[in-house]
């Protein structure tokens, strides 16, 4: 499923004309936007560049569950053709850019604080409209809000709403206290984004992070 869907994409990609590049750790390649850019400092400490703006080469991961399982540091040896990295350092480094990762979500839900609808009545209100939904759960929010959001979701599906195929549904690795705290509330298990500019990297961030989370614990429990 996950190659053919893969493969769909790169086609698709192709055929606009964007910018490729290839993860170093698995060499899938992607849309430059869909993967995270990194550089090496002159210390040979790698750093993520979210903004793709900090000066020297960078090298780029797609941070795909596949990808992550394989990335170690005898992976990261190839970039010893381009750069100078300090290796060992993939440990500390899944840590820094989860990190990193975590501040960038907190800045970006503050950036789109005005715009989130929150809470069950409204974000089910808020199903009923057209236009395409980030609907994003906290780790804590109990089952059946999630059942009942999601039902919801489906049904939209089914409805053939254009928008609706844009739509995406994440269970934040933040509880309801901080993602309220994101948003400048108090706690929140449920919300909808509707603005469409910053949802593709509010999306992308919070995919990553979680998980990139979900292996640090993982790895914390063996
Ligand atoms: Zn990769």
């Amino acid at each position: 499923m996950k190659h053919a869907g893969g493969l769909k994409t790169n086609l698709s990609q192709q055929a606009k004309d964007k910018t490729l590049r290839t993860c170093v750790a698995c060499k899938a390649t992607h849309e430059k936007q869909d993967l995270l850019r990194l550089i090496v400092d002159g210390e040979g400490q790698i750093w993520p560049d979210f903004s793709a703006k900090l000066p020297g080469r960078g090298f780029y991961l797609c941070l795909e569950e596949d990808c992550l399982k394989k990335i170690s540091d005898k992976r990261l040896g190839v970039l010893r053709r381009d750069f100078s990295p300090q290796l060992p350092q993939w440990e500390v480094l899944q840590q820094r850019i989860f990190d990193m990762l975590s501040q960038r979500l907190n800045q970006l839900l503050n950036g789109v604080k005005r715009q989130a609808v929150i809470g069950r009545d409204a974000v089910m209100h808020q199903i009923w409209d057209k236009k395409s939904l980030l609907i994003m759960f906290a780790a804590d929010a109990g089952d059946a809000l999630l059942r009942q959001v999601n039902d919801a979701m489906d049904k939209r599906a089914l409805g053939e709403m254009k928008s609706a195929a844009q739509d995406k549904t994440i269970v934040s690795l933040l509880d309801a206290e901080a993602l309220g705290s994101a948003l400048g509330r108090e706690k929140i298990a449920v919300v909808a984004f509707t603005e469409k500019s910053p949802l593709l990297k509010l999306q992308q961030i919070s995919v990553w992070q979680q998980r990139l989370g979900l292996m640090l614990v993982k790895q914390q429990g063996k």
